[in-house]
């Protein structure tokens, strides 16, 4: 039987169901929780990703990837919570945001490794819970000096552990190509790997050339259709998976129950349709009607999470 880290204890891969590759409860700056009283009001977030979690799995949905970065504000506590409330899976994410801070600069690489290896290996914050994924970011600046080491503290902590790695890029800089090379340069597989952010553009020969390396791609920003209309994402799926590669297609919002960056009427407004529902609600049937079929659905949604989260081991 294999298994994955879920923020409750080991689930067998085949029970993971139908999963949201890219989600986040809570998104927030520590130091501004801690110094400000009210900044985050913990009951009512609570409530709030127990009633959205309840909500997708009315809706079928079995197991949401928390992908939020260590210093994006995780609270394994807070995902444990909502895990135990709603009853649904959640897997942990360990790993680093790309904005550069000062605290990335003194340390080498294999600290870094040091610092994060037990979040998989033993137990994450003080809990009983052991982190399922490691989260790598490059944004629109690209590999600089800083984010080529947090690349390689992601690679590195794969090939410990065999965990698999999923990343946030900016897909019209081409970041997700350059994340694979400095992957690849430190000896990844390639296929262990989810490119995420894809869904933000059309450009299927940049995606086909992720793909072709074996890299997983995240079609997974539903809902933020002022990014990309759900229209024109379901309609860049449907060709792909025409051309053959729904077996390397998973599906997600990176919707947050709450995210401190905006405040919560402008995100409402913004994009309403920015939670855990719009895919089972909107995006499913939408790719029905594009001529995606059941099977290749399934594969995006059930197979091929499994498929991520099924692994050797290290190497
Ligand atoms: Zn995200």
């Amino acid at each position: 039987m294999a298994t994955v880290q879920g923020v409750l204890g080991p689930i067998d891969t085949a029970d993971l169901g139908f999963t949201l590759m890219h989600e986040h409860v809570l998104v927030m700056n520590w130091s501004m929780r801690q110094a400000l009283p009210g900044w985050l009001e913990r009951d009512e977030l609570v409530a709030h990703a127990v009633g959205e979690a309840k909500a997708a799995k009315e809706r079928g949905v079995q197991t949401l990837v928390d992908l939020t970065p260590v210093n994006l504000g995780r609270d394994v506590e807070i995902l444990r919570e909502v895990a135990e409330k709603s009853g649904i899976q959640i897997i942990a994410a360990t790993g680093f945001y790309w904005t550069e801070e000062p605290w990335y600069q003194g340390w080498d690489v294999d600290h870094l490794v040091e610092f994060l290896l037990p979040e998989i290996t033993t137990n994450v914050q003080g809990t009983a819970s052991q982190v399922g994924i490691i989260k790598a970011a490059t944004d629109e600046p690209g590999v600089t000096e800083l984010n080529r080491k947090l690349l390689q503290v992601a690679a590195r902590l794969h090939r410990a552990t065999g965990v698999p790695i999923s990343t946030h890029t900016h897909v019209h800089s081409g970041t997700g190509r350059r994340q694979q090379e400095v992957f690849a340069a430190e000896g990844v597989d390639l296929t262990r790997v989810v490119i995420g952010h894809c869904g933000d553009t059309e450009d299927i020969a940049h995606l086909e050339e992720i793909l072709e390396d074996g890299s997983t791609i995240g079609m997974d920003r539903f809902g933020l259709d002022f990014l990309l209309p759900m229209e024109q994402r379901v309609s860049t799926i449907a060709e792909l998976c025409k051309r053959g590669w729904a077996e390397q297609i998973v599906l997600s919002h990176d919707a947050a129950c709450h995210i401190d960056w905006f405040p919560k009427e402008a995100i409402a407004e913004a994009a309403p349709r920015w939670t855990f529902r719009h895919i089972p609600d909107d995006v499913l049937p939408a790719l029905r009607d594009a001529g995606v079929t059941e099977e290749h659905i399934q594969t995006m949604i059930v197979g091929n999470p499994r498929r991520i989260f099924e692994h050797q081991g290290a190497y």
